[in-house]
């Protein structure tokens, strides 16, 4: 492949034969240990189940898992989660998505395939962010995935009040808002860490989850996500809100935080919002941001209001509080946003109050 040109690459990608592309799929089945394998005439290969959360008992011995080998698309009837070949991949392997690809990129073959497994990368590519520009396909899962880090006979004190004799900080989120967004705990993470499980629904459908991890604080992977979380193309609990205006926040945090007193609070995962997600945004007659006070936040509130003041009313939270909604406390978040200024006449705070919590 070296030294060919994008255009050839894709060329060469999507016109790889079907007995390649099934042979490299009978191949990464392998990898993960299935060997029950059967191909239908729809260009499917039927086989027993290898994803980590399914809830298969005895393995999925009647196989329910078909893994599209013309579409690279995986589907299991039986446990209900069903995704692209690379969310499968990281799936399977208990890790993100940029970390199968970084695995992919790393094989030079596998079982009998001689080529190189950099290929079928380059074709999922030319698939999903080729010419078309779109995106690979959402994973849908089963609400059932979250069993194992819901189904606990009370909530973790991380999540609530807190246990200060033992150190533990509390979120305060308040049990009811933990329920409706059914919030979970990871004992013991798939890279065996201790985290925080927040799902993401889209009308209705769960599409993944982040994992935060319970100690405070900013460090390398505090947060991690489900494979090939679909973060550019939800926003947070926007879905359930009706009415006017959400108030959009970056981080998921804040909405559980404060979903009690203000339910029509949204996030976008961040400070970078998508197109897709200002389209999303746009929907409401009104908008109201509250990103963090930091560079990237207030480029963020640029950023929206810009694009969307066309549209809409768009408003801003005047805060000067080196401090995230998540960590300030009711009254001041209702009485801050009841001082919400329009987009045009806002500017970023020039000094930080320091918030001790
Ligand atoms: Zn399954």
């Amino acid at each position: 492949m070296g030294g060919l040109g994008m255009t050839t690459k894709f060329f060469e990608a999507k016109h790889l034969p079907e007995e390649q592309r099934e042979q490299l799929c009978r191949d990464l089945l392998s990898e993960f240990g299935v060997t029950n394998i059967k191909r239908t005439v729809t260009k499917e290969l039927i086989h027993s189940c290898p994803l980590p959360f399914g809830g298969h008992k005895n393995g999925d011995r009647n196989p329910s898992a078909s893994l599209n080998f013309v579409k690279l698309t995986f589907n299991c009837l039986a446990c209900g989660n069903a995704g692209g070949l690379l969310w499968f991949i990281a799936a399977c392997r208990g890790e993100e998505s940029s970390q199968a690809r970084e695995w992919l990129e790393s094989q030079t073959g596998l079982g009998q395939t001689v080529m190189e497994l950099k290929l079928l990368l380059d074709m999922l590519d030319a698939m999903y962010v080729g010419e078309q520009n779109e995106h690979s396909p959402i994973p849908t899962y089963s609400p059932s995935v979250l069993d194992p880090w819901t189904k606990w006979p009370s909530f973790h004190p991380y999540l609530t009040d807190g246990l200060p004799e033992f150190g533990i900080e509390g979120r305060g989120i308040p049990e009811g808002v933990l329920k409706h967004f059914r919030v979970g705990y990871a004992e013991e993470y798939f890279d065996g860490t201790e985290r925080i499980i927040i799902p993401a629904f889209w009308r209705g459908t769960l599409v993944g989850w982040q994992a935060r991890h319970i100690l405070a604080g900013d460090y390398k992977d505090k947060y991690r996500n489900s494979p090939e979380f679909p973060r550019e193309q939800i926003v947070f609990n926007e879905p359930d809100i009706v009415g006017p205006a959400p108030i959009v926040v970056e981080s998921p945090m804040s909405v559980l935080r404060h979903y009690g007193h203000q339910p029509k609070m949204a996030a976008t995962y961040g400070a970078k919002v998508s197109d897709h997600q200002l389209r999303v945004l746009r929907q409401h007659p009104e908008l109201t941001l509250w990103f963090d006070n930091d560079d990237a936040g207030w480029n963020a509130t640029h950023a929206v209001g810009e694009a969307n003041s066309r549209y809409q009313q768009v408003w801003v939270i005047p805060s000067s509080y080196a401090a995230d909604p998540a960590d300030l406390p009711d009254d001041l978040v209702d009485s801050l946003i009841e001082q919400r200024v329009p987009y045009a006449i806002w500017n970023p705070p020039t000094e930080l109050t320091p918030w001790k919590g």
